[in-house]
């Protein structure tokens, strides 16, 4: 059995069933990718518009495509008739844009809000009121074209574990405290290489493997 599949049996054996695995193929080739997809990988992950659309063609049509990547408005047009589930979504002027080319196809998109848990500025996100406001928002039918299907999450790049785990808590908080008034709330996404165990021992449920399936980039 080549590597790409014993990292990917690996990992799922760790994992609970609950927990959906996204392998995060940035950078890496179309042949990995089908690698990974004839081992039964489903869920892939980019973080870049043209490197999604350049791939997706050449790939079997039942791959779920998750958008991970901080997402330009003027790019969504380009994602909006195959991608699965947009996970940055961290502004009102992108989701409009979002909810604008889903009904040019004439469907409803599934996002995720991300929040900003990390302590480096470079990470995206946004904070707890801005989250408020939005959904807000969604309630009042603001948004129709689009569901919101729940939050994600980059934690700070440190070894101090427990700054991880204090980060995805506070995650899970706000996720919880709306799954509640929100009950399409179906995805808790945080989690990568370096952090997943972590991130699904505080409620993740959707973790974002890059690295620790195809290689280090
Ligand atoms: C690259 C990336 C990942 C995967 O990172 P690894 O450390 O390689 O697992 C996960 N989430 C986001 C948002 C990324 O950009």
């Amino acid at each position: 059995m080549n590597t790409i599949c014993q990292n990917i049996q690996k990992i799922k054996q760790r994992i609970p069933e609950n927990v959906t695995m996204i392998a995060v193929s940035k950078t890496k080739p179309v042949k990995d990718i089908q690698t990974a997809y004839d081992c039964g990988q489903r869920h892939f992950g980019e973080n870049k518009v043209q490197e999604l659309v350049a791939k997706q063609p050449h790939l079997p049509l039942d791959i779920k495509w998750h958008m991970i990547g901080h997402l330009q408005r003027n790019k969504v047009k380009y994602i909006a008739g195959f991608v699965y589930l947009i996970h940055g979504v961290d502004n009102l002027k992108l989701l409009k844009e979002i909810d604008k080319q889903a009904r040019k196809h004439n469907k409803k998109l599934d996002i995720l809000l991300q929040i900003k848990i990390a302590q480096e500025d470079t990470k995206f996100g946004m904070n707890e009121t801005l989250l408020a406001e939005i959904l807000q928002q969604y309630e009042n039918q603001a948004f129709p074209n689009v569901q919101i299907k729940g939050l994600m999450g980059v934690a700070t790049n440190t070894p101090d574990k427990s700054q991880v785990a204090g980060e995805f808590a506070y995650l899970n908080r706000l996720y919880e405290k709306y799954k509640k008034r929100f009950p399409g709330f179906e995805y808790l996404s945080m989690g990568m290489s370096g952090d997943y165990r972590i991130a699904i021992q505080n409620g993740s449920n959707l973790i974002r493997i890059g690295t620790a399936v195809f290689g280090a980039r």
